[in-house]
């Protein structure tokens, strides 16, 4: 399918940001990507438009039934002046693993990347520069048929959006206060929380602000049954170096399949390191702490690639992790990670994407 342009006759008109003022997801760029879906003619229209408004019936579904979903990745302007993306294949395919647990059309993954490279260059002035600054690419699907009855929509929309991020980490990494839920939960099994939808994100949203405005960072999910086994952080997935061995809670239906996740799994097989996929409890991570024996607690997402923990609160007490500084190996991963997404290291496991 061809995608065709429709180039916007105000380019240039938008309010260009500064690298310093960019934060996270407040500026669009000029130009976005569409594709409608019907069941006659399946996926058609791809077209790359002015960035604007949508026009929705009040009906569509996905305003009443959640039928959305969405993925998260980055271009970075490489070392020598040339633009990448990150294992944007992963993003697709997981796209389209939600899409299939929302009961959404599946977008053919040669296309929908060739959309992504497509609308990428066309903005290729928008992606900032500055160290740790990215283009932040936001694939968005929708259910738009006008109809109140709950059932799968006949009808979508597939849209990209993209807006210049600032970096995460201006003055380096500060380890992060967390906080344990132990009420409210996150996704259950059996329910969609290995599916980025948005539902699962406003459902978070009281605990998260009830954490923030006690002075914590995020929320440490535990699995809804028994509240004790660790799941994510935030929007994140979690990690943890107890002794000598790299843990992370294995995919079991509840947590996200984050493309940062796997690619610390495999850097740290590749660095030889003791690695696994376990169920770890709330009551391993308190002990690790107070005896010292938790060496590292870190998150890991496509916003901030590595976030340390440096304190965590459960049932009334607050522990500190490691004296609450970073450690070496999240610090490792950083630079590793973010080493092969700018184009300033090797890239062995072929991750760099170059689109330019
Ligand atoms: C997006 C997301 C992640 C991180 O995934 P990445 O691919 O590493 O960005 C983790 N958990 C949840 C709930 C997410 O939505």
């Amino acid at each position: 399918m061809e995608i065709t342009v429709t180039k916007s006759a105000d380019v240039g008109q938008k309010y260009r940001p500064t690298d310093s003022e960019l934060g996270f997801g407040r500026y669009t760029t000029d130009h976005m990507f569409f594709m409608d879906f019907n069941r006659e003619k399946g996926w058609h229209d791809a077209r790359i438009e002015p960035y604007g408004n949508l026009k929705l019936d009040p009906t569509a579904m996905v305003l009443h039934y959640n039928q959305e979903v969405f993925e998260g990745l980055k271009a970075y302007h490489l070392m020598d002046g040339g633009i990448g993306l990150f294992r944007p294949e992963k993003n697709v395919e997981r796209m389209n693993v939600s899409a299939r647990r929302m009961v959404m059309p599946e977008v053919e993954p040669e296309l929908f990347l060739r959309a992504i490279k497509q609308l990428v260059l066309l903005e290729r002035d928008w992606v900032p520069t500055s160290e740790g600054t990215s283009l932040y690419i936001r694939p968005t699907m929708i259910a738009t048929e006008p109809a109140l009855g709950v059932r799968p929509s006949d009808e979508y929309l597939l849209y990209i959006i993209l807006c210049p991020v600032g970096a995460y980490y201006p003055e380096g990494f500060n380890p992060t206060r967390i906080y344990v839920s132990d009420l409210h939960v996150r996704a259950v099994q059996g329910g969609v929380g290995e599916a980025k939808t948005s539902g699962n994100y406003g459902a978070t949203l009281l605990v998260s602000q009830q954490a923030v405005s006690s002075g914590y960072t995020q929320v440490l999910w535990l699995d809804a049954k028994e509240r004790r086994y660790v799941e994510e952080v935030g929007t994140s997935n979690i990690f943890f170096l107890i002794k000598d061995e790299l843990v992370t809670p294995p995919l079991g239906g509840t947590i996200l399949a984050g493309v940062t996740r796997d690619s610390v799994l495999q850097l740290g097989l590749h660095w030889g390191l003791q690695v696994s996929e376990r169920p770890v409890s709330i009551e391993e991570v308190v002990d690790g702490c107070k005896r010292g024996t938790l060496k590292e607690m870190f998150a890991t997402g496509t916003a901030a690639v590595i976030s340390p923990v440096g304190e965590i609160h459960y049932k009334g007490e607050d522990f500190s992790v490691a004296d609450g500084k970073t450690g070496e190996l999240s610090q490792r991963l950083y630079d590793e990670i973010t080493g092969i997404q700018y184009g300033r290291k090797e890239d062995p496991f072929g991750w760099r994407y170059r689109i330019a």
